[in-house]
């Protein structure tokens, strides 16, 4: 194929990838080309397996009403939606990253935040109110997430894709990235494999929106440490990392934390790649994040973590990699008929899971020691404290005294049979380590200069540390890629 010329190339079809471009063109860019490796019918990266959930600063009810029109006006009364600040995010994301998160990226996307959900709206993305936790008739949901596209991850990449083709952005597909061009001070274009064949492929910016580098066993062995060539994949299996593996090689500077990934507890008979999505779209089908209502168990049938640190959303992007860390790499949540009332993942859908009248019966079933097992829950029962009331509308400091680990919330005794165990395992949804870039989306070099023409937004950013609050990944790529794209279209017109 002959070499080719644009104004930009964005690299990858996922959603930092379609907003980047969508932003470029909204703001004046000519010629923009799109490179996807994956073929058609698979473009759209891990958005395709989630909701797509977007936390971000707002102000509350009345802000939100904006979003969700279609809600009638009884039920949405019904709803409680204090307002997110930007304390509020700024406090969670220190506190899960262990105050190691960048302060000037942080403070960015979290003042960008309401922004850009905005902008999404007003972009054409339609929006409904995330699943509730009803309790004395109230709707309740995690502080701060409160929306996600109509059709889940599903349902925005098509809204997207349609907007971006709208506007004549290109869409490749079958189009893998394999050479970045240019060197550690200025970007020239890119090296494309296609069926047709390979070509180059030159620009006046790139945006690098190719995500993170999970569904590479080589790079989780090497970055993630023992065993995590095991860890089964929740997204897209296109996400190999090479061309975070090229940003580097031309001089990018490395940001977030390599040996750290997000990864959450799933269904123990998780497929290797792609963890299916419930039928609407609204989500994964193999989540498995109530375990703060319960207790979770070992193969050995002990409990190996605090259940109820923190709403499931602060905690459940760490607590897959506690199960890995386990005997096996998995793990059993129990229930008894209290906590799975409480359920809001998992209802619709059928679930790995195995139940019993008594706890000996459900060990013996699931496969556990029953006598461990027995002791194990009536240890946890004891421990409960009986003088604060349960509320799972807020962590209620109803916990356990005397036993190790603790549980720190929730801590409501098993008694009401039958019980459930249902086995999960931990799986990677996406990697912590990527690239530096500036709050302008640009590309850092290892001289701490940005590499001129190059951007990047999305999960080949490197931002997070240790664990991650639900829902930011969205908002990230959506405050970045408007970075890029803006900046990418302004630098293309003063370098034409
Ligand atoms: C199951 C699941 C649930 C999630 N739920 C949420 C949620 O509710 N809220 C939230 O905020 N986040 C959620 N996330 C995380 C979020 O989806 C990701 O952080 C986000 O999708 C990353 O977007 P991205 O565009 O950077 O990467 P991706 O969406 O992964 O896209 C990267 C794209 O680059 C392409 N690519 C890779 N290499 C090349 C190459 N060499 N050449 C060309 N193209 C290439 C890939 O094929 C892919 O299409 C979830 C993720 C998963 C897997």
């Amino acid at each position: 194929m002959k070499d080719q010329h644009c104004d930009i190339v964005v690299i990858g079809a996922g959603s930092a990838a379609l907003e980047a471009a969508i932003a470029a063109k909204g703001a004046g860019a000519g010629r923009v080309v799109m490179l996807e490796k994956a073929p058609e019918p698979q473009f759209g990266g891990n958005a395709r397996y989630s909701h797509t959930g977007f936390r971000f600063v707002h102000s509350g009810a009345e802000e939100l009403r904006g979003f969700v029109p279609q809600i009638d006006e009884a039920l949405f009364r019904r709803m409680h939606l204090p307002a997110y600040t930007r304390e509020d995010f700024l406090a969670d994301l220190a506190r899960v990253t262990q105050g190691r998160i960048d302060p000037v990226l942080a403070a960015a996307m979290v003042d960008g935040s309401n922004a850009a959900v905005h902008w999404m709206r007003e972009t054409g993305v339609k929006f409904e109110t995330e699943k509730t936790t009803e309790v004395a008739g109230k709707l309740y949901m995690s502080p701060g997430i409160n929306l996600h596209p109509v059709g889940g991850g599903p349902g925005m990449l098509m809204a997207l894709r349609e907007i971006a083709l709208n506007k004549g952005i290109e869409i490749r597909y079958e189009s893998r990235v394999r050479a970045l061009h240019g060197n550690e001070r200025r970007v020239e274009g890119v090296g494309v494999s296609s069926p047709e064949g390979e070509y180059d492929l030159s620009s006046r910016a790139v945006i690098a929106c190719s995500g993170g580098f999970q569904a590479n066993r080589e790079m989780r062995a090497r970055y993630l440490g023992a065993n995590a060539d095991l860890m089964k994949v929740r997204g897209s299996r296109h996400n190999t990392g090479e061309v975070l593996t090229m940003l580097l090689a031309l001089g990018a500077k490395t940001a977030g934390h390599w040996q750290g990934a997000h990864m959450s507890p799933i269904d123990g008979k998780a497929p290797d790649f792609e963890t299916p999505v419930k039928p609407d779209g609204r989500g994964n089908a193999m989540n498995r994040y109530d375990y703060t209502y319960g207790i979770t168990v070992n193969a050995l049938g002990r409990r190996f973590f605090d259940e109820g640190e923190a709403k499931h959303s602060l905690t459940y992007a760490k607590t897959g990699r506690a199960v890995l860390n386990q005997p096996g790499g998995v793990a059993f949540q129990i229930y008894d008929q209290t906590g799975i009332d409480l359920f809001r993942h998992g209802r619709d859908y059928p679930a790995t899971m195995f139940e019993g009248e008594t706890i000996a019966d459900l060990a013996r079933k699931a496969g556990l020691e029953p006598a461990v097992l027995e002791d194990t829950v009536s240890a946890y029962n004891a421990a409960c404290r009986a003088d604060v009331a349960f509320d799972p509308s807020k962590p209620d400091g109803k916990r356990t005294e005397g036993i190790e680990p603790r549980k720190s919330h929730w801590a409501q005794p098993l008694v009401r049979g039958p019980f459930r165990a249902y086995p999960v395992t931990g799986g990677v949804t996406f990697t912590f380590g990527g690239v530096e870039i500036d709050t302008g989306g640009r590309v850092v070099n290892t001289s701490f200069e940005p590499i001129r023409g190059l951007y990047a937004s999305g999960d080949v950013v490197g931002l997070f540390f240790h664990n991650y609050p639900s829902c930011t990944g969205q908002t990230r790529n959506v405050v970045f890629s408007l970075a890029a794209g803006r900046n990418a279209a302004a630098f293309a017109r003063e370098n034409g």
